[in-house]
């Protein structure tokens, strides 16, 4: 149980104090719980709690707090957008050049040590910290003029805790078609919160002279889609070594075992907690058709397979929704129960609501503010209740 004592671990590392105050920094006070919170394995809602538990106070959580209602609220945006987020929000983005890589960005080479350093960790372990992911996106977009829909998809193909809702949206929020403007920084920004001492770079101007400035040279060659989304497809030779390698069992229509009920978990819900009051097979539903559309890196298929491995009793079903109708048939009458997602809308069954943060705060917001102030105003209200005043 690797995980689930890896998950019990960052909890307890959790310093929501000094979280505020130094998450901006890549040295800082982060929690590194985003594979796990991607993964489905932990909810936004079961991290509130634990820090209620410690005894907290309400101030010292704020900050800490707050971004995990970012993570809710770009998921309440995805459910009420669905496959709009993956085109502009606000309108076209300005000063598009191409729909390309620059391929010293998918290298990690572009010439700036606080971002380079940052994309070569994300190439090899899947971990890229918040700042540098903004600093990527705003070279990619707003000074080499890519438009993010592919860099988006690269990064996310790469990060073990790739979400398509905060990873979209959070793009589409640094190209301006998700916010009022474009986010802009410099090296001397970057150096600050690197902790680089880069001079001279081609960033190492004041903020105005960035906006509409010439591509930088390194910025230039690009690359397309096969170059930086070169992802074998779920059924194919990665997936089907982690999955050996985890022991796992693949579906066989021969010896299959089904209950009566099926409880399905896929990329998206790989918590061996889900539904488990219900008792029933558990399946890990892995359909090409979304992998085809939202490719993964090795290393996630790895990291995926490892928490399905954690999973009591899984059998892995390798094929689209309908494939596995389609298969239960010859069982009987077979209760589906799965997870409300913005990719789960063609499953058919019981369907689980999502565990967020305020769960009654529902509905589309324009903004995260907007969403945050009835968030707060409900955790408040909770937090006062549960310490009795
Ligand atoms: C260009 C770009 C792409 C991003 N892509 C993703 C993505 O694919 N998946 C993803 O989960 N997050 C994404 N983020 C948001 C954020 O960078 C990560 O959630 C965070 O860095 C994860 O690290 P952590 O677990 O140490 O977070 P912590 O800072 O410790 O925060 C705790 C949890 O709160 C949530 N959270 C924190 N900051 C944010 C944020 N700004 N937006 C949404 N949720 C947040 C995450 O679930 C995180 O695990 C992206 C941000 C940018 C700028």
């Amino acid at each position: 149980m690797i995980h689930t004592e890896k998950v019990q671990a960052l909890l307890a590392a959790i310093d929501a104090k000094r979280y505020g105050k130094t998450r901006n920094y890549i040295s800082g006070s982060v929690s590194e719980l985003g594979p796990y919170v991607s993964r489905g394995v932990l909810t936004t809602r079961q991290i509130w709690t634990y820090l209620l538990s410690r005894g907290h106070s309400f101030e010292e959580v704020f900050g800490f707090v707050q971004q995990l209602a970012w993570r809710d609220f770009f998921q309440r945006v995805w459910m009420g957008l669905g496959d709009g987020i993956n085109a502009d929000i606000r309108g076209d983005q300005q000063g598009v050049k191409h729909t390309a890589v620059p391929a010293a960005i998918a290298a990690g080479t572009a010439g700036i040590e606080g971002i380079d350093v940052g994309i070569q960790r994300l190439l090899t372990t899947g971990y890229l910290h918040n700042h540098q992911r903004m600093y990527t996106a705003f070279l990619t977009c707003n000074l080499a003029g890519a438009h993010w829909k592919l860099p988006a998809h690269w990064m996310y193909a790469h990060l073990l805790d790739g979400d398509w809702g905060s990873n979209a949206l959070s793009w589409q929020w640094v190209a301006g078609t998700f916010s009022n403007k474009k986010y802009i920084t410099n090296q001397e920004n970057i150096n600050r919160y690197t902790h680089t001492h880069q001079r001279g770079t081609y960033l190492d101007v004041e903020y105005e002279q960035l906006a509409g400035a010439p591509v930088p040279g390194v910025l230039e060659p690009t690359v397309e889609a096969d170059a930086v989304l070169p992802f074998s497809d779920c059924d194919a030779a990665a997936w089907h070594k982690a999955i050996e390698k985890q022991g796992l069992r693949l579906w066989d229509p021969q010896s299959a075992v089904i209950e009566n009920r099926v409880v399905l978990h896929n990329y998206y819900q790989l918590s061996p907690s889900f539904a488990s009051e219900m008792p029933g097979t558990r399946i890990l539903l892995l359909e090409p058709s979304v992998f085809a559309q939202y490719p993964i890196a090795d290393h996630c298929v790895d990291f995926v397979v490892s928490l399905a491995a954690e999973i009591p009793d899984l059998q892995v079903f390798v094929g689209e929704f309908g494939a596995l109708q389609t298969a239960l048939r010859s069982f009987g009458e077979v209760e589906i129960v799965y997870q409300e997602h913005p990719l789960n809308r063609h499953y058919k069954g019981t369907e689980i609501p999502r565990d967020w943060l305020a769960p009654e705060v529902e509905g589309t917001f324009s903004s995260f503010f907007s969403y945050w102030k009835k968030v707060e105003k409900s955790l408040r209200k909770e937090y006062k209740e549960i310490r009795g005043y």
